[in-house]
Order: structure tokens, then C-alpha cells, then sequence
């Protein structure tokens, strides 16, 4: 009986060693990849992208004004629009593509074989998905906008360096009025 036991102490430690590897790159409160996760399968994708020569996109996306959405929602409502609003951009983006909680009230999305204007439509319909549908919100239902900032990834760039791309023209997009695309080209 010996040898079964051990077979089964195996097993159920794989299984908990694969669990905790899991929880370490999954977002607790979205259970979409948080930004470990996004790191560990990003890089693969960029050098894949750098190897094979095939376009890839960043989308960096933030909550509008979410602040004095928890200012006058409370803290319990707005951890529910971030799980709702992750689960509307999961529906709108592939198989293939990395989506991950950066922190906070920021996403990103990495779209691998996707040009820029492929990339655009994509953030143009999640955009329009959060803006154009209330979140229901127990007694209420409240509109919420994201702003989005998009680049295509470079030779020489690394994630950080796309990120950061991405994130200033998320800047942009707040600062030309928020609830829209910016795109970073230069
Ligand atoms: P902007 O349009 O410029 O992005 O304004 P903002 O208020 O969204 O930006 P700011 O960075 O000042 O505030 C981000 C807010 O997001 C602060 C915090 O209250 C809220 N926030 C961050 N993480 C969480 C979270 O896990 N749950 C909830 N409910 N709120 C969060
Ligand atoms: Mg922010
Ligand atoms: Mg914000």
C-alpha cells in the first residue's frame, strides 16, 4: 500500500503546487492575470512578435474619474464595476490576446498578431461597450467610461518600454477629454 500512497501525496501536491502557481498570477479580485502574469506570458509574446516579425498591440486602459465614483458609490460598488467591466473587455477581446489588471483601475491588453488599425477597432468597441451600457448597480444604474491609449509594439522595445508608451497616450486620452482612443506613434 506504501507505493499508493506516495502516488497519491504526489498528485495532490502537483495539484497544489499548480493551484499556487495560479494565484500567483491571477488578479484575486477580477480573475483576470494581474500584472505578474502579465510579465511572465507578455515577454513570450513580444518575443515572439520580435522573432517572427508579426505586428503586435498594447492597450492600456483607465477608469474615468474613478475616485468620485467611490466617493459617491462607496468602495463595495466600485470593486464590483471593476469585475464587471473586466468581464465585458474579456467577452470583447480573443483567445490569443493577454489581458491583465496593471493595478488599481488599470488594464492592459496585449493583442499579438493584431496591426494598429486591428488594434484600434478592438479598443473602439471596448471603449463603446463600457460607455454605451449602464453598470447595474444594486439601486442604480451608472455609467462608467474608460480611456485608452495604443501603440504598436518596436524592434527595440521591451514590455516596460511598450507599456509606458501605451500609458502616455492613456495620458492623452484624459487629457483631450477622456472616454476615447489616443494613439502613440511617435
Ligand atoms: P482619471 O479620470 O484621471 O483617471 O481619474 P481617477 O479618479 O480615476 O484617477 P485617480 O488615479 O486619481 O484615482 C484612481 C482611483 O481608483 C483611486 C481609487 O479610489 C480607485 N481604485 C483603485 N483601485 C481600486 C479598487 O481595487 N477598488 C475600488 N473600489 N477602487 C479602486
Ligand atoms: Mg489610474
Ligand atoms: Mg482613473
Amino acid at each position: 500500500g506504501g507505493r499508493i500512497e506516495q502516488y497519491v501525496d504526489i498528485t495532490e501536491q502537483k495539484e497544489l503546487q499548480s493551484r499556487i502557481e495560479r494565484l500567483a498570477v491571477t488578479d484575486e479580485l477580477t480573475g483576470v492575470y494581474n500584472r505578474r502574469g502579465l510579465y511572465e506570458f507578455g515577454k513570450r509574446d513580444l518575443a515572439r512578435a520580435y522573432r517572427v516579425g508579426t505586428p503586435l498591440c498594447a492597450l492600456f486602459l483607465d477608469i474615468d474619474r474613478f475616485k468620485s465614483f467611490n466617493d459617491q458609490y462607496g468602495h463595495t460598488l466600485g470593486d464590483l464595476v471593476l469585475k464587471e467591466l473586466s468581464f465585458r473587455i474579456k467577452h470583447q477581446i480573443r483567445e490569443m490576446d493577454l489581458f491583465a489588471r496593471f493595478g488599481g483601475e488599470e488594464f492592459v491588453v496585449l493583442l499579438p498578431d493584431t496591426p494598429l488599425d486591428q488594434a484600434s477597432q478592438m479598443a473602439e468597441r471596448i471603449r463603446s461597450v463600457i460607455a454605451d451600457t449602464p453598470f447595474d448597480l444594486e439601486l442604480d444604474e451608472v455609467s462608467v467610461t474608460i480611456s485608452i491609449g495604443i501603440t504598436q509594439f518596436r524592434p527595440e522595445d521591451d514590455l516596460t518600454s511598450l507599456l509606458e508608451r501605451a500609458d502616455r497616450g492613456m495620458y492623452q486620452a484624459k487629457n483631450n477629454g477622456r472616454n476615447r482612443l489616443e494613439w502613440i506613434t511617435s
